[in-house]
């Protein structure tokens, strides 16, 4: 108690405002809106200036105040899964929305009742630096991924492109981990990529500290070699989604049939497949999964977003007669409340495709999990699960129903399933207790606090 009024004290000394700029990406808006959130808590005055494509949905926040800007896009612009796509609309964004943003900031901090604290821009949105310098207003950057995979873009001028005959190999310093799961994507101009990660670095060297939705006791040894390499103050305060759920800040309408439907399911016989908001399959998998989930006789619960497949509208690709024949032992949702699913105790594997969010979401339920990676640090999550804290299996092979079936089965049935789940009942533990009063991320939650007030 003492320690929040004295937060008060300070706040009402400095009346303290924060802006933060999220990357317009599911994965990246749930993890900036809540620690929006942690912040708003802990006594500053929140505004968010947000891109008007993939804009949150402002009614769930009545206690910040929202500030759109132009980006370019038309309004019907879809996100392609395609990584390279995904590259060239980073990029593109950067570009677009610099001066929008710059006029938007200098606005706010010229209007603002309270004094702004700082900026908390995604590590991603490498020109708002810029903007920072010229307005003399600190930045702070959010990485909603892990410390590893950051520190893999630190080295991705000597990791990039990857030669095929370095690919299987282990990584020398880090054995739980082969060069191929540091490659990102197959990049069409991979000195283009190079530039922009090392922008990025660059960037995010200048900035005045970095925050992880991670935290130390998953990270404790790649957080040594960061210090070492990034002079600037590091805060792990994760997993956010413990402090605040993501259901608000979902940009598509989550359909809750699930929960009445994993209501009537066994204790922890449910497999959950989701593959995040961007991630695609092809159709001739879409239909390896179907079968694969319909072999396996394992009740299962899939989102199948619309999309999934390129230009698909929702389940017309599946089988004739494959809704009928899995009937009551299959549900299928366009979007699912995910961290509901998770919870739930009909739940008992997670087939993912290791999203940050979605790895540190399933380990903080206990949910063992099926790993089948895109791109991008997706891989490195994937290893994370499988090899380091071993409570996942990855499907590495083509997607193909056998394979499938059998990894079902490992999971679920044997041995080694069971043993997947104490070791991840174990990690849950350490997660939830990280975030309680001398938990890592507790403390460095303070420091980044006191730190904020102090910039
Ligand atoms: N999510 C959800 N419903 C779904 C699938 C995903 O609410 O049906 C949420 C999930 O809980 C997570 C986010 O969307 O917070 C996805 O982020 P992640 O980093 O896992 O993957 P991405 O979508 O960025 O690839």
């Amino acid at each position: 108690m003492a320690e929040v009024l004295g937060w008060e004290h300070e706040m009402k000394m400095k009346g303290c405002g924060v802006v933060l700029f999220a990357l317009p990406f599911q994965g990246h808006i749930n993890p900036m809106l809540q620690l929006a959130n942690i912040l708003h808590e802990r006594g500053f005055s929140i505004s968010i200036i947000h891109t008007r494509f993939n804009s949150p949905n402002t009614a769930n926040y009545p206690h910040f105040r929202f500030y759109p800007i132009p980006d370019g896009l038309s309004q019907d612009y879809v996100i392609s899964s395609d990584p390279n796509l995904i590259f060239a609309f980073i990029k593109f964004l950067n570009s677009n929305c610099q001066t929008p943003f710059r006029d938007c900031l200098s606005n706010l901090m010229s209007t603002a009742s309270d004094p702004i604290a700082c900026l908390v821009t995604d590590v991603l949105w490498h020109t708002t630096q810029a903007v920072a310098d010229d307005l003399k207003l600190p930045r702070i950057v959010l990485r909603t991924s892990n410390v590893l995979s950051f520190l893999v873009l630190t080295s991705m001028s000597s990791l990039f492109p990857l030669q095929d005959s370095e690919a299987e190999n282990e990584v020398p310093e880090l054995p739980e981990f082969r060069f191929k799961d540091f490659s990102m994507f197959e990049a069409s101009d991979p000195g283009g990529f190079v530039e922009f990660v090392d922008t990025v670095v660059q960037e995010t060297k200048a900035s005045s500290g970095i925050i992880y939705n991670s935290c130390e006791d998953l990270e404790e040894e790649y957080l040594t070699k960061f210090s070492s390499d990034f002079p600037i103050p590091i805060f792990l305060i994760g997993p956010f989604h413990r402090y605040f759920p993501a259901s608000s800040s979902s940009l598509l309408p989550q359909d809750k049939t699930c929960i009445s439907w994993l209501d009537k399911q066994q204790p922890k016989s449910v497999i959950y497949v989701s593959f995040g908001s961007v991630a695609g399959i092809k159709e001739t998998e879409l239909l390896e999964v179907a079968w694969g989930l319909a072999n396996s006789k394992q009740p299962f619960l899939w989102v199948v977003r619309p999309g999934l497949v390129q230009g698909s509208k929702w389940v017309e690709l599946l089988p004739n007669g494959f809704l009928e024949m899995v009937g009551e032992r299959g549900h299928i949702v366009k979007w699912a409340p995910q961290q509901e699913v998770l919870l739930h105790p009909s739940t008992g594997a997670f087939w993912t495709h290791c999203g940050w969010n979605s790895t540190l979401e399933s380990l903080c339920e206990g949910v063992p999990m099926i790993c089948q990676p895109s791109f991008g640090d997706q891989n490195i999550d994937a290893r994370f699960i499988s090899h380091v804290w071993r409570v996942g299996i990855h499907l590495e092979s083509k997607i193909e129903r056998g394979e499938i079936e059998k990894a079902i089965r490992r999971l679920m049935v044997e041995p080694e399933g069971q043993e997947m789940r104490d070791r991840i009942e174990l990690l849950k533990d350490k997660m939830n207790l990280c975030l309680k009063p001398g938990g890592s991320s507790y403390r460095s939650l303070d420091n980044l606090v006191t730190y904020m007030l102090s910039l």
